[in-house]
């Protein structure tokens, strides 16, 4: 469920900003005024609070882009990461125009796999396995028969357009955290009994996931570009692109050991980016969407430990004082460029659109949106 916002007012401002921040909101507050129904905000879970009072719907890639998807909005402001708006993009009509406040703000996972990475490992892949590319398929939607076998490429949302349309072009689907699962049963299906999924680029999702649908480790190999697979590929069900977040990779097995020694009935939930020992170890693991639903579902008086971006950690501990809530990482983690959307960057965008621009306008290239565009909806159409 995405999260409704109440419209900004100065009421509802943080007291804690400091003067000159408290200006911004209040001009940020009078410029979405202006502006109306031509503006929708997206906030996305590890935006800083000065940003999020400022959104329409504040969720997780997977919601966002169904926002984008049924926004009729002219101006769509994506306070995210570019691969965010980039999906928006897609989902969008022409007519719409879809903005990041700071162009700078990627994400370092994506950009572990790039296409020209991507589309070398593909075929290496499908010599050494054996397998068939869905390219070939007349209708790539639907289940294999008996005896058929492929190899099916999934990507998760933190990627690329231009991955996006080499999976959606390939017969393959893009996955978030929320409804991996429910995408590799959907692409098993289409690989058939003896195929494989080659996952990409968050080695640690797949992983997790494949491990949770009972697929054995040595079934799992690791591929780095340049290199090659770390284990055999031909009998495979799962070839992990070695890509990872460096703000999930910081929790591991000796901070839950520390906040179980200090918090014996405490509860540990960690976002499925995280490695594997670390996930095996914590009472539950989900995308940010379950991470709220299971901390808010926790008896008043629980300690609990959460393994993801400190903004999401910091605004579960506000809204629930009733809990202890502490980061397993105790050295803190933002996202670096998440905290790339500074309001003032916000504030700009807005004034530059009432001035009748189109300030860091996020478009993809029409020539990638149609395999995108068919990935991203084969997405939307898995839920879990
Ligand atoms: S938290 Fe990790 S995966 Fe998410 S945007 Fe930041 S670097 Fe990328």
């Amino acid at each position: 469920m995405t999260i409704s916002l109440p419209a900004c007012s100065v009421d509802f401002m943080d007291t804690s900003l400091s003067p000159e921040e408290q200006d911004i909101a209040a001009r940020i507050t009078e410029l979405k005024q202006q502006l109306g129904d031509d503006l929708l905000i997206l906030g996305h879970h590890y935006q800083r609070d000065s940003i999020v009072m400022h959104a329409d719907f504040l969720g997780d890639s997977f919601m966002l882009s169904q926002k984008a998807a049924e926004s009729t909005a002219k101006y769509i402001v994506f306070c995210g990461v570019h691969f965010m708006a980039e999906s928006a993009d897609i989902l969008t009509t022409e007519e719409q125009i879809v903005i990041l406040p700071n162009m700078r703000a990627g994400c370092s996972m994506a950009d572990m796999a790039t296409f020209a990475e991507v589309d070398v490992a593909w075929k290496e892949i499908i010599e050494q396995s054996g397998l068939s590319d869905p390219i070939n398929r007349d209708n790539p939607d639907s289940p294999v028969e008996e005896g058929q076998s492929f190899l099916v490429p999934v990507t998760y949302m933190n990627s690329s357009a231009e991955l996006k349309d080499f999976v959606g072009r390939h017969g393959g689907i893009v996955c978030t955290s929320t409804n991996a699962t429910g995408v590799l049963d959907w692409a098993f299906e289409r690989a058939g009994k003896d195929g494989a999924v080659l996952f990409f680029p968050d080695q640690h999702l797949g992983r997790n996931t494949g491990t949770k649908m009972g697929i054995a480790a040595e079934k799992m190999p690791t591929w780095i570009p340049n290199i090659g697979s770390m284990g055999e590929v031909k009998g495979s069900r799962i070839i992990l692109w070695h890509g990872f977040c460096s703000v999930h990779t910081r929790f591991t097995v000796e901070q839950i050991e520390d906040f179980r020694q200090r918090y014996p009935e405490g509860y540990v939930v960690i976002h499925p980016e995280t490695p594997i020992e670390s996930v095996q170890l914590a009472d539950a693991s989900g995308s940010t969407q379950f991470i709220r639903n299971y901390v808010a579902d926790l008896p008043s008086g629980s300690a609990v430990a959460i393994g993801t971006e400190i903004n999401m950690v910091a605004r579960l501990a506000n809204e629930h004082p009733d809990k202890h809530i502490e980061c397993l990482d105790p050295e803190i983690c933002p996202c670096s460029t998440m905290y790339m959307i500074h309001p003032a960057y916000l504030m700009d965008v807005l004034e530059r659109i009432i001035d009748g621009e189109k300030p860091n306008q996020v478009t993809v290239p029409e020539e990638i949106q149609q395999g995108s565009l068919l990935a991203l909806n084969r997405m939307l159409s898995i839920l879990k």
